[in-house]
């Protein structure tokens, strides 16, 4: 239905995202997610033509973007659009809304597009406000009217570009349910949400924007339960992190330690927590061999409220925390019972420790 090649977005010097390849088959329903300012909104308006994109093609349904001349509105029929703002005209009734593009742009006949428009207006439970204003009508109606209003062009294609993010958090649902309706009659749809619950039951596909493309693609069982790659695992588990760079044997325990303090009280991280990761940091650069080059990162999910503490340190392969390396194991006693797990690999020439954090 659709197929992206090698999309390329520039805002002047600025690239947005470079060489996307999609193809999007009929039906399926596609969330984007990614961080804020990932193009996300650039994509879906290059592909409805808000935006001229600098390279690359997008042919739906054997129509070619790129012959501008007489597809523009060929397109914008396939495609309706639903923005984060409903954008309805305020001085005219919901009625008079629905019914002023199919009359004016495709030609329909007034009484016809007034029986559609309130057909439409009943499906997204607006039956009673055929004759209301937007200003007489909530957040939440307001948007299942630009909804309903963008079915009435017929499209087969409906992008929606954070349907829900301009509402109040009690009317979202309302505008999901919406959505979810539509998504069960077939149309394809493509949805920017930071919604994740709705965005992992709806979906057939998932798509992550990140570092100027789709970064991962995928099911909604991958991408929200075992994302593969690390910029996603850290958008889905909402990961906050600081790091503190050591580079010889006198390096600054105090601060290094208040650093790591401020971050947990920062984030909420429970006292006891917070206790375990200063005595973790602590006892883990006492049984290092090199300090030459040593990085501490300390992780922790705002989704699940998992704290890991992660040394890097350069050097020869060798596991502190193997039993026999160490003289005494006071240490390892210390920090295995201040954590739930341990990991140590080598990767790239660098002992790798990570630990999990006990729980409170
Ligand atoms: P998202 O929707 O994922 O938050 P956007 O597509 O809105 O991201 O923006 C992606 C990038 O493109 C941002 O850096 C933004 O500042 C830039 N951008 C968006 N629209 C324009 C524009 N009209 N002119 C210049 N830069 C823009
Ligand atoms: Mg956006």
């Amino acid at each position: 239905m659709i197929n992206i090649n090698k999309l390329t977005k520039y805002f002047e010097d600025n690239q947005v995202f470079s060489n996307v390849s999609l193809h999007i088959e009929k039906g399926q329903i596609i969330s984007l997610i990614g961080p804020s300012g990932s193009g996300k909104s650039t994509f879906l308006r290059c592909l409805n033509l808000l935006e001229e994109p600098t390279d690359g093609t997008v042919i739906i349904d054997n129509i070619s973007l790129s012959d501008r001349k007489n597809s523009i509105a060929k397109v914008r029929q396939k495609m309706g659009m639903v923005f984060q703002s409903f954008n309805l005209y305020s001085h005219m009734t919901m009625l008079e809304n629905l019914c002023i593009a199919p009359v004016k742009l495709l030609g329909k006949d007034p009484e016809h597009a007034v029986h559609k428009a309130t057909e439409l207006l009943q499906m997204v439970g607006l039956g009673e406000k055929l004759h209301s204003f937007p200003d007489e009508l909530s957040g939440g109606q307001q948007q299942r009217a630009a909804i309903a209003r963008c079915l009435t062009m017929e499209p087969e294609i409906i992008l929606f570009d954070e349907p829900t993010s301009a509402l109040d958090p009690t009317m979202v649902s309302e505008v999901l349910a919406v959505i979810r309706k539509l998504a069960k009659e077939g149309l394809t749809m493509i949805i920017v949400t930071h919604e994740m619950e709705f965005a992992r039951n709806i979906s057939t596909r998932v798509l992550y924007m990140d570092e100027g493309g789709i970064y991962e693609d995928g099911s909604p069982e991958q991408i929200f339960d075992r994302p593969q790659r690390e910029k996603t695992q850290a958008f889905i588990h909402r990961i906050r992190s600081m790091r503190y760079h050591i580079t010889s044997k006198d390096f600054d325990l105090y601060e290094l330690q208040g650093e790591m303090q401020a971050f947990c009280e920062k984030h909420w991280i429970p006292k006891k927590v917070t206790g375990y990761v200063l005595l973790l940091a602590e006892e883990i650069l006492l049984i290092q061999s090199d300090y030459s080059d040593i990085w501490i990162n300390l992780y922790y999910s705002e989704k699940d409220g998992n704290v890991e503490l992660k040394t890097e340190s350069s050097g020869p392969q060798v596991n502190p925390l193997e039993e026999g390396v160490l003289e005494d194991d006071i240490g390892l006693k210390i920090i295995t019972g201040a954590c739930e797990s341990v990991d140590y690999s080598y990767e790239e020439g660098k002992n790798v420790l990570k630990l999990k954090v006990k729980a409170g």
